[in-house]
């Protein structure tokens, strides 16, 4: 699962997008560190998926520094890490590797860094616990209640197959995890480098995201919770079938708008830092409301998942989307059967089927 996360770019809304400023004309190379502001260092990394870069932060601490997410478990990473501990870094001190959330691009190295460094790992405990559960299905072949799910959503024999390949992708784009974990939970503050992070949990793109809030320097650390350019993705998988992300997501975008201020500098995990985190998060919030309203039209008749997808993507699904894109249909057809909108039904095939309520 290495592109879970974000691999559509499905920005829709044109006039929001052009709110939002972008400070900076210029991205670091693979190996570089660019100073954002005094102490804090933006790092960018080649990832070899569709998403093809992650941004990572390094906040200075004194003589050490405290690392903002690690980034997936490929040579490329690491060989961009190595060049920085003896170039940008000269093997000063790690006091502390943080974590935004799961996701291997994110997670990937903290192990690795953690082997390196000896700095603890500072995550959420939801996500580092999710984190070991995914890592340990590696090795084994995908439960038969996974199957049932994905076939309840409409998938066919040549999906499951393909699925079935893919299980346990999660665990190889991952270096095997530290052992430990100090917990962040939401309204901790960190000190680092004599200032204040605060620590701000939105939900719906992983269990408990962290985002860092630093009021005296205006800096926000995002993660995937905001994201300029990229809509993160937000989807129901199989461990838990009935969950409804996205009513979790609109929620936390609306927190986050009253959680800091309009002026800060965003740093988010993917495209550049940005300035317009409000403008951002309502266009999150409108572009969701959007696809549910032509959700709604569309099932005046019964379908199935994997029959909604044309209003809510613009591009074709194809094998390598399949997954996140019903993972995210799901996540839609949830948040509208919980606000009344729409009912299911469940075939003889065991094959659900979506229609609105009367
Ligand atoms: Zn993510």
């Amino acid at each position: 699962m290495s592109s879970v996360g974000e691999a559509k770019d499905k920005t829709k809304d044109k006039t929001k997008a052009s709110s939002l400023t972008y400070p900076f004309a210029d991205i670091p190379a693979p190996g570089e560190a660019f100073e954002v502001a005094p102490g804090v260092y933006w790092l960018r990394m080649p990832m070899p998926i569709a998403l093809d870069h992650i941004n990572l932060w390094l906040l200075q601490d004194g003589d050490g520094w405290v690392i903002v997410d690690t980034g997936l478990n490929v040579p490329n990473i690491i060989a961009a890490w190595e060049t920085l501990f003896t170039t940008f870094l000269k093997d000063a001190q790690i006091n502390r590797i943080v974590v935004t959330h799961m996701h291997p691009d994110h997670l990937g190295l903290a192990g690795w860094l953690q082997d390196k460094t000896g700095a603890p790992l500072y995550i959420t405990r939801t996500e580092y616990l999710m984190a070991r559960t995914l890592v340990s299905d590696m090795p084994q072949k995908p439960p038969q209640a996974a199957l049932d799910f994905y076939r309840a959503a409409g998938f066919t024999a040549d999906n499951l197959a393909h699925y079935q390949k893919r299980f346990g992708m999660f665990g190889m784009a991952m270096h095997k995890m530290p052992d430990q974990y100090h917990r962040l939970q939401d309204g901790d503050s960190l000190t680092i480098g004599g200032s204040t992070w605060r620590v701000i949990i939105g939900t719906g793109h992983s269990p408990e995201h962290a985002c860092l809030y630093n009021a005296e320097k205006k800096l926000f650390i995002s993660g995937d919770q905001i994201l300029p350019k990229i809509t993160s993705i937000v989807s129901v998988y199989p461990t838990e079938p009935d969950a409804n992300p996205l009513q979790d997501w609109l929620s936390s975008c609306a927190h986050l708008q009253d959680a800091f201020p309009n002026d800060v500098l965003v740093l988010p995990a993917h495209n550049t830092p940005f300035y317009g985190a409000h403008a951002r998060l309502q266009a999150l919030i409108n572009g969701h409301e959007a696809n549910n309203r032509r959700l709604l039209k569309l099932l005046t008749d019964p379908k199935r998942a994997v029959d909604v997808f044309p209003p809510l993507f613009k591009r074709k699904i194809d094998d390598s989307t399949l997954l996140m894109a019903t993972g995210e249909a799901l996540a839609h057809l949830h948040c509208l059967r919980a606000r009344g909108q729409v009912a299911v039904t469940r075939d003889d095939h065991g094959v659900d089927w979506w229609q609105v309520t009367p």
